[in-house]
């Protein structure tokens, strides 16, 4: 008997498929593997798209996964600019919009998530940017001139950082937002303030509290008017109002999709042999105790990897903290943890001297930590959040403490 290899095709040619078809290989996986994607480009990382890359800082190459030639090196068969139309789980095979098909033995969805529509009068006016490809950094790039006046609706981590650098490239910026802060959902208002403060002191222009009425212009954009009635003047507005998962194809296969598409906590769907990773799956992590959709690049780094392995019959589970990162002007921080709901924040270091951890905790415990412009703290703060004991705030705000210590501690 031939020895028959299997087929493993993943859809979405992101960081998350990237990571999953190396990984495959890295366990010795000899089969085919067919990673597609709808993008002209070979997979690349997002977080420079918002920072470096829209400053022109980093080219392409510096954003890419891996090297061009590292999928034929690995014999990957890398489709990009190709569109899959549909999935059929019973078949196993995946359509094509050239009409081809690929049978599968097993299917990854890493499809990630598409921005979110702003949906006021003047929307579809020229100058209306949305940010989450290579193309649109591109296209972007392009419009914010030092002479150009940008409005930037969402004050969320694409605002904030295009913000940011739309100021680092010298041009004028405005920055709208519904809730009381910048960044508020997942930093709370109290943190939120010092991004808010941040970005005052390099002259964003921030209108919070308040949202968008209408983009005024007859072709091109020239000024956003606010539900207030305060009307800003525009070359470029950038919406940064939240993504959604890319579903449809599973939802058309009847994959069961719940705010993404429903993975268990080895990232396996509800059809037998096809698995979801990053923004796009919902997955269920042990240490919550429930499900979570994460759209932080770290997700789509390590669950591309962890779904390669189950695809593989090795069974992994997920549990890592959520992690991320963000650099707005100079500083820079990382935040670990998930902090749905907290009652407590607690600072450790001033904010006003550039250096500072922040806490969030629930029921006495830390759920989530940042740390911003203090480094080598990262295995600290996971100690913290899993240590499963309450820390006293005190404590936790001394910077004289050893944050390990507050772990072990008799006296805590
Ligand atoms: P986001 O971080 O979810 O922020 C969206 C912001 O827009 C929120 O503040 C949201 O308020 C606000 N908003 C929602 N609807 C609005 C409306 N109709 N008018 C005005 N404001 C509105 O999403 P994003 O900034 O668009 O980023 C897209 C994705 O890229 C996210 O998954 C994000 O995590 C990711 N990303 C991450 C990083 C990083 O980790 N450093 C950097 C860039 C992008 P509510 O919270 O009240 O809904």
């Amino acid at each position: 008997m031939p020895h028959v290899t299997p087929t493993f095709v993943i859809v979405g040619a992101s960081l998350a498929g990237a990571t999953a078809a190396s990984a495959l290989r890295e366990d010795g996986f000899d089969g085919r593997v067919v990673l597609i994607g709808d993008e002209a480009y070979r997979p690349y990382e997002r977080p420079p798209l918002s920072k470096e890359y829209l400053r022109g800082e980093k080219d392409f190459n510096a954003t890419a996964v891996h090297s061009a030639d590292f999928y034929d090196e690995r014999e990957i068969e890398l489709r990009t600019s190709t569109v899959v139309t549909s999935i059929d789980p019973t078949k196993r095979l995946v359509a094509l919009s050239s009409g081809e098909h690929v049978t599968f033995d097993r299917l990854l969805l890493t499809t990630g998530a598409t921005p979110r529509r702003l949906s006021v009068p003047g929307a579809d006016l020229e100058g209306v940017y949305y940010l989450r490809s290579v193309n649109d950094a591109d296209t972007l790039r392009q419009a914010v001139a030092p002479s150009a006046r940008v409005v930037v609706i969402g004050a969320g981590w694409i605002g904030a950082e295009v913000a940011a650098s739309a100021r680092q490239l010298g041009a004028e910026v405005a920055m709208v937002e519904l809730a009381s802060v910048p960044l508020e959902r997942v930093l709370g208002r109290e943190v939120g303030a010092i991004y808010r403060d941040l970005h005052q002191r390099h002259g964003v222009d921030l209108h919070v509290g308040v949202g968008v009425d209408t983009i005024i212009g007859s072709t091109t954009v020239q000024g956003v008017r606010l539900s207030d009635g305060t009307v800003l003047a525009a070359t470029v507005v950038v919406v940064g109002i939240g993504v959604v998962p890319r579903v449809e194809l599973a939802k058309e296969a009847s994959l069961a999709v719940d705010n993404g598409i429903v993975v268990n906590e080895h990232l396996a769907t509800s059809a037998p042999g096809i698995f979801a990773a990053g923004d796009v799956a919902n997955a269920f992590h042990p240490r919550y105790g429930q499900r979570i959709r994460l759209e932080h690049w770290s997700a789509a780094l390590n669950q591309g990897p962890a779904a390669a392995r189950s695809m593989l019959g090795h069974h992994v589970v997920y549990d890592r903290t959520p992690y991320f990162f963000s650099d707005q002007y100079d500083l820079g921080m990382e935040y670990r943890g998930w902090a749905p709901d907290f009652d407590q924040v607690v600072l450790r270091g001033d904010p006003a001297n550039g250096a500072f951890l922040s806490f969030w905790l629930h029921h006495g415990r830390v759920v989530a930590a940042m740390n911003a412009n203090v480094w080598d703290v990262g295995d600290a703060i996971e100690t913290l959040l899993w240590s499963d004991r309450s820390i006293d705030p005190a404590l936790l705000a001394d910077p004289h403490v050893d944050l390990v210590q507050l772990t072990t501690s008799p006296t805590n």
